[in-house]
Order: structure tokens, then C-alpha cells, then sequence
């Protein structure tokens, strides 16, 4: 749940080579960022923007006309496809109960939409709680560290969001979902020794989340989040096999572009600052030219 940095490593290459004219078309298209959210809560910590934040940053978005994607936009712009000049895609981890109570009416309030990745094993059922335009008293949306310990003691269900909620986020528009394993283990830091442990646990996570998407949601997804961005030539494997095919990242050095591997999309961890932060950070992150020496000097020479 919590993001350290990445610990990987292999890239994979574009499928194919590019032609003369995809090379001119990659040229001058700006990138798509994608940003990286956990809460929105007024509880914050480390991997937390508070209510208010969020909204100057959302207000910002659509103020200043940027599209936010939906994972089918988003491909067809890795594909090559046209998507509007000013796209940016938006995701969130995990699956808080906060999603909802904040980030859910604000970005309806703004027309903007977000990507959710879910660790499927912690929802529940139960009937949506109140959110922020319901006029309702509020459920507590606790810290990040406070969410942890509750899942820990089997109280996943007072910080995580619940199905109800999900098809309500999902038919609103604000919210689609996809996999973020079911469990959200590093199967590599208890079975590091074993790989062929380490890879069927890890195929029994994907498959147990995928199934329970299509379950609650009638479609299965090509969509995967890393747990704390790890992952390895023998996840990569398994993800594949299971048809996984967009796989996101905690790597913030690079950029999406038409041609980019999907198998390996960059992603930017959203702060808790106001619009400027926002707007800064996706001027650089838009920036052909200036993207690429900030990432220098920002991340250095590490290979991710
Ligand atoms: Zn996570």
C-alpha cells in the first residue's frame, strides 16, 4: 500500500519498430502523464492530498481545458491514435473508502474522470456510506498508516471502499477499475528463493483479482497496477500470460509517448500541494525538451 520506489529494472521494447511517419508523429506529440494517487482525506500524511488540495489541483485541470483519459483513450494514444492535444490520465491505488467520500464528488463536481486500481481481496459489501455532497455525517477516512492498521486487525471494511460504492463511482463516470492483485503482497520478498513459488503465487493473486473484477464489474480488464511498483522478468511473465497488457508503474523517470511498451507506463506520485505544484509539475512532465534534463537531475542516472 505504501509506494517506495521502484525496485525494477528490464525494460521491454515497443513491440515493433517504428516507421519514418510514426517517428514524425512521436515527434511532436506531448507526452501523456500519469499521475499517482493514494487518499484524498483531510487525514493526511505522506501519500495523502487533503480535500482542499485536490480540488484547487482538479479546479486547475479543468480550468486550464485538459481531457482527462479513460484506460481506451489512453491506449489508443500509446497505439499512435489521436487523443486531444492537453490529456492527462489520473489513477489511484489501493481502493480507500476516502476515493469516495472526497475525490468522487470532486472530480464530478468537475467533469474529470480518474482511474482506480483495487486490491479486489479487501472490498466489501454493504450499502454505499455517505460522501461529501450527501449532506450526511461522514465516515472517518484515517491515515494512511491508521488505514494499514486496520486492514491488519481485519477491519479492512471501515477504510476500504465497498462494491456498492464502486458501481456507484463506475455508472457516475468519475471511476473505472481495474486490478492491483488481490492481495497486494511482494510475493518476491517471501518466496525470493523460490521463483517457481514466487511465480504461482503470484499467477494465484492475478487470477483470483481478475476473476472477482469480472465478477463484480461483468468485463474483465488488460489492466494491472504493481503493488509498490515491483515487479521482475518472471511477474512480467505471468502478468502476460494472463492478459495483462498495460502495466503501471511507480517509475516517474520518462515519458508516454505513441510507441511507448504499455508494459511499462510511467508514472508521477501527485503531492499534496495546491494547483501550482500541478501545473508546474505538467509543464515539465509535457515537456519534450525540458522533461528529459529534469528527470536528469531530478532522478539521476538510476536505472528503474
Ligand atoms: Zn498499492
Amino acid at each position: 500500500m505504501n509506494t517506495p520506489q521502484p525496485a525494477m529494472t528490464s525494460r521491454i521494447s515497443p513491440a515493433e519498430p517504428e516507421a519514418g511517419a510514426d517517428r514524425a508523429l512521436r515527434r511532436d506529440r506531448a507526452p501523456v502523464p500519469v499521475l499517482m494517487y493514494h487518499h484524498v482525506s483531510p487525514n493526511n500524511d505522506m501519500i495523502t492530498t487533503t480535500p482542499e488540495r485536490f480540488e484547487t489541483q482538479m479546479a486547475w485541470l479543468a480550468r486550464a481545458g485538459y481531457t482527462t483519459l479513460d484506460t481506451e483513450g489512453f491506449a489508443r494514444f500509446l497505439a499512435g491514435g489521436e487523443v486531444p492535444e492537453r490529456s492527462v490520465l489520473l489513477t489511484f491505488d489501493d481502493g480507500y473508502l476516502d476515493n469516495w467520500v472526497y475525490a468522487h464528488p470532486i472530480l464530478r463536481r468537475h467533469g474529470l474522470r480518474a482511474v482506480l486500481f483495487l486490491i479486489t481481496g479487501c472490498l466489501h459489501d454493504g450499502p454505499p456510506r455517505p460522501h461529501a455532497e450527501r449532506g450526511a455525517a461522514l465516515p472517518d477516512t484515517p491515515s494512511h498508516r491508521d488505514c494499514e492498521a486496520a486492514i491488519d486487525i481485519g477491519r479492512a471494511d471501515d477504510v476500504m471502499l465497498r462494491w456498492s460504492e464502486v458501481q456507484a463511482m463506475r455508472e457516475a463516470g468519475t471511476f473505472e477499475f481495474h486490478s492491483h492483485t488481490h492481495t497486494h503482497t511482494r510475493w518476491d520478498k517471501l518466496h525470493g528463493d523460490d521463483p517457481a513459488r514466487k511465480t504461482a503465487a503470484l499467477r494465484e493473486d492475478l487470477i483470483a483479482s481478475r476473476d472477482t473484477l469480472a465478477r463484480e464489474l461483468g468485463k474483465a480488464s488488460d489492466q494491472l497496477c504493481w503493488p509498490q511498483g515491483y515487479f521482475d522478468a518472471d511477474y512480467l511473465a505471468v502478468a502476460g500470460e494472463l492478459g495483462f497488457r498495460y502495466l503501471y508503474t511507480t517509475d516517474p523517470k520518462g515519458r508516454n509517448l505513441p510507441g511507448s511498451a504499455p508494459s511499462h507506463i510511467h508514472r508521477i506520485a501527485a503531492k499534496d500541494e495546491d494547483d501550482r505544484w500541478l501545473r508546474r509539475r505538467l509543464w515539465l512532465a509535457r515537456s519534450r525538451r525540458l522533461g528529459p534534463i529534469y528527470d536528469y537531475f531530478r532522478y539521476g542516472r538510476r536505472r528503474r
